[in-house]
């Protein structure tokens, strides 16, 4: 019997009924420290107190009143992220995906408005992950994500990660857009180079293309710069954000230039829920505290700090880990036994960590972990490590 929540997760069997910072609390009053962060989610850690306090005074003022009115906390936080981003404009989603699905049809109205509305490929990178909406799906392409969803929609050409010659022979004067994220996330915490992104930006230049970057899991703070393309100097058209943004509030932004977002008037796009005042006022916390500049310092020495720590383990522990990848607090241990054996050693470990691709452990912490709990952290793989190779013995 189908079980009355639909099966399309791979759960582990624990169950959690408070959080506090790093910490997590299942049922059983076990404690995990958790270097998920809820797949970079929690950038403030769990039950934060400022931003429960925001929650709070929002919840006994207002939730919700509809798009059809002024929203000040939607403004406010768009405000903030104008006045710390490269962009011009926001419209506010609820999730990662609802942003891929506007950053596509914004790329389609920009060539459609200036005479061109055959102009709609769109230029996207294996191992990339945009959400499981069918827009981002189809921009993504893997077998995995698309089988029995077809037919999916067209307009998506896909290059092979770091292959140059493929992508300087596929942007001539149809291509409409490039979409990559800067660090893909699920796809293994591969980043690309500042160079690339740089050449991408020149790319696209070149043909008059739009440039999206995905900062859905790479944005807010992860990297140690509040956007992961600040490290490279370039800016992006178009941006989406989801993820950290909401600090566990379900929230998401399209960041946009002006020249971008042109197209988007009154009626061409639309949503019940986002930009409510209770996700916008979160969001708003959430910003003010990670774009400051001795939170991103912090952000750097932290990640620097744990890097450090992870090399030391891969040193130690040659048959369990390959090496380390990443930047700031978004880091990757390129696994040489089974990333989903470590993960699984790791909970008995009382530890939280999240699989992707590549046979990566991906390490994702609350952006403000403290040092103990960095050593805490370090200590448990460690002991991870050594019970993958008794159970591999
Ligand atoms: C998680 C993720 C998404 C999708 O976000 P959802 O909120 O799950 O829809 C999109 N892009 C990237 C890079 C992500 O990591």
């Amino acid at each position: 019997m189908i079980p009355h929540v639909l099966p399309t997760y791979n759960r582990a069997p624990i169950a959690f009924t408070k959080g506090e910072g790093s910490w997590l609390t299942a049922e059983d009053g076990t404690r995990y420290l958790d270097l998920g962060a809820g797949i970079a989610v929690n950038a403030l850690g769990h039950a934060h107190p400022a931003l429960v306090a925001t929650l709070t005074e929002q919840a006994g003022k207002l939730w919700h009143v509809s798009n059809l009115y002024r929203i000040p906390e939607q403004e406010r936080l768009a405000d903030l992220l104008v006045a710390n981003t490269f962009a011009d404009t926001v419209f506010f989603t609820n999730s990662g995906t609802e942003a891929a699905e506007l950053a596509i049809k914004m790329v389609r109205k920009y060539w459609s408005e200036k005479g061109q509305p055959e102009r709609v490929e769109i230029i996207c990178f294996e191992g990339a992950f945009h959400g499981r909406s069918t827009g981002a799906i189809a921009a993504a392409g893997s077998e995995k994500m698309v089988k029995g969803f077809g037919p999916l929609m067209p307009g998506f050409t896909h290059l092979k990660f770091g292959d140059h010659d493929a992508l300087r022979a596929a942007v001539t004067d149809r291509t409409a857009a490039i979409m990559i994220e800067p660090v893909q996330g699920e796809g293994g915490i591969r980043t690309l180079p500042d160079a690339c992104l740089k050449g991408l930006r020149d790319l696209a230049d070149s043909v008059g293309a739009l440039l999206v970057f995905d900062e859905v899991q790479c944005g807010m703070g992860r990297t140690g710069r509040l956007f992961a393309h600040e490290w490279a100097g370039v800016t992006p058209d178009i941006m989406m954000v989801a993820k950290g943004i909401g600090g566990g509030f379900p929230l998401g932004a399209v960041l946009a230039t002006e020249g971008a977002a042109a197209g988007m008037t009154a009626g061409t796009h639309g949503s019940t829920y986002g930009g409510n005042p209770l996700g916008c006022a979160v969001g708003a916390r959430v910003v003010e505290m990670v774009a400051d500049d001795a939170f991103l310092d912090a952000v750097r020495q932290k990640g620097a700090r744990f890097r450090q720590g992870l090399e030391g383990l891969v040193a130690t522990h040659p048959e369990v880990f390959e090496g380390v990848r990443g930047q700031g607090l978004m880091l990757g241990l390129k696994c040489k036994a089974a990333n989903t054996d470590v993960v699984k050693a790791a909970y008995a470990e009382h530890l939280l960590t999240v699989p992707a691709a590549d046979n990566v452990l991906r390490l994702l912490p609350a952006l403000n972990i403290d040092d103990a709990d960095i050593a805490e952290a370090l200590a448990r793989l460690d002991r991870t490590a050594s019970r993958v190779k008794a159970d591999a013995a």
